[in-house]
């Protein structure tokens, strides 16, 4: 039986937010591949859902996606939209009968609902894995007993947990960014504080809501790892790559990453390699590191589905990250990992549409006539500031030359250099 209830530092009590985990059901897997032509579900049509759908019937499956927003990213390719909420029942049931085998593009997804799936049809990841990675101290207690590193925090449940705390207690983690438990993402939720009184405003800032006070780390680099596992434990990993953010939002991926020696990415390797299995994960999971000014590895957080940083393997490797996430749902072999071309992966983010605040059309025709460029775009309706409109590959026979293009590339679209 699975038991996270494990009090930190003696601080706190057990949180609702995961006091469910051991309740879920166990996962059930087919008993033989589901083959092509059958129907797949994906959870959320966002840009991840979208492309899912491309690798899903490329093999020649047909794809329903569950979404709320009737113009969802992957609303304009899906076979069947389920225009509802996430915890709708109804929808949840159909999609469950029509279905062979169900997936989810995002971690906030109620875990409830995918074990409400996993009753009648095959589900991974499973609402555990997700319930997990969906609550960052749950997360963190799961990575350590895989036996990674995580950086030093001490939990916050509610603002009375916090007056309970010093400002001796709170400066052993201090200076530091405290994050939301739950539903952060792309630097969302998080405050960066200095000392005890910033804390408290920042926590009064963020709703009150259960956080982690996270140590601010000496980050030399960042590195993730894309991992596949299937159902019989056999797993895929991608090369090991570098990723550059901006205001907590990835702004580059690089590939092969130039950083590190091969005995650092061996023990990436290890790491999400120990943490797939300890969470006998199904599916795709990505595991982001922080590398650290005196070498030390440190996890930084996984996510149990494809991620932003995998999306250079659409063009860079023999299979991507969405074929992988098929393969594995569908109790298919896995594919091939192997990178084929360097890479780097620029994301596209709304800010490049707004020149002096009046809204343009970036100059796409002289992106795509970059050599190697392979543009991505996601079908938002609505850009915004800071919103994930789409990315850019750029692949050459040398990273170098992939780094090149890339910097003409953000020239055109006044991405900033780093
Ligand atoms: P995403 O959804 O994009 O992964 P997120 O909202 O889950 O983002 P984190 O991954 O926790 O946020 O943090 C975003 C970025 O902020 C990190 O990639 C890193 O650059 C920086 N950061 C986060 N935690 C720390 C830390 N403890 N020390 C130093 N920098 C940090
Ligand atoms: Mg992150």
């Amino acid at each position: 039986m699975i038991n996270v209830y494990l009090p930190i530092n003696g601080m706190h009590s057990f949180s609702p937010a995961y006091t469910n985990i051991a309740t879920f059901a166990p996962p059930a897997y087919a008993s033989a591949p589901i083959m092509p032509g059958k129907w797949l579900g994906i959870v959320g049509g966002g840009q991840l859902g979208r492309m899912f759908c491309f690798a899903a019937q490329a093999m020649g499956y047909r794809v329903a996606v569950l979404d709320p927003e009737i113009t969802c990213p992957a609303s304009g390719v899906v076979d069947r939209h389920f225009c509802a909420e996430y915890n709708n029942y109804e929808a949840l049931t159909e999609m469950a009968r029509l279905c062979s085998a169900v997936s989810t593009e995002f971690e906030n997804v109620p875990a409830a609902s995918l074990d409400w799936l996993a009753q009648t049809t095959c589900v991974s990841p499973s609402a555990r894995c997700v319930a997990i990675a969906q609550d960052r101290i749950a997360e963190k207690l799961w990575i350590k007993k895989a036996g990674v590193s995580v950086a030093p925090y001490i939990v916050i449940e509610s603002s009375a947990t916090l007056r309970t705390l010093c400002d001796k207690s709170l400066s052993v983690v201090l200076p530091s960014i405290l994050k939301t438990a739950r539903l952060g993402y792309d630097g969302r939720g998080q405050k960066s504080v200095c000392n005890p009184d910033e804390v408290r405003a920042a926590h009064a800032a963020l709703g009150g809501v259960t956080c982690v006070l996270e140590q601010r780390l000496p980050i030399a680099y960042e590195i993730s790892a894309i991992i596949a596992r299937s159902t019989d434990g056999t797993t895929a990993m991608f090369p090991i790559v570098q990723n550059i953010h901006r205001n907590g939002i990835l702004s580059q991926t690089i590939s092969p990453s130039p950083v590190g020696d091969t005995a650092l990415i061996r023990r990436v390797q290890a790491a999400a390699l120990s943490i797939a299995e300890k969470l006998n994960h199904v599916g795709v999971l990505c595991v982001e590191f922080f590398v650290l000014k005196d070498g030390s590895l440190v996890a930084n957080e996984i996510s149990p589905r494809p991620h932003n940083s995998g999306h250079y393997t659409i063009n860079a490797c023999v299979s991507n990250q969405f074929e992988q996430q098929v393969r594995a749902m569908t109790g298919m072999p896995l594919g091939c990992t192997r990178q084929h071309s360097p890479a780097v992966m620029l994301n596209l983010l709304g800010d490049i549409w707004f020149t002096d605040k009046m809204l343009r059309v970036p100059p796409w025709h002289k992106v795509v006539k970059i050599p190697g460029a392979h543009l991505h775009l996601y079908a938002k309706e609505e850009v915004r500031i800071g919103r994930k409109m789409g990315h850019v590959t750029l692949t050459a026979p040398d990273l170098h030359i992939a780094q090149a293009a890339a910097r003409n590339c953000m020239n055109l679209l006044h991405i900033p250099l780093e």
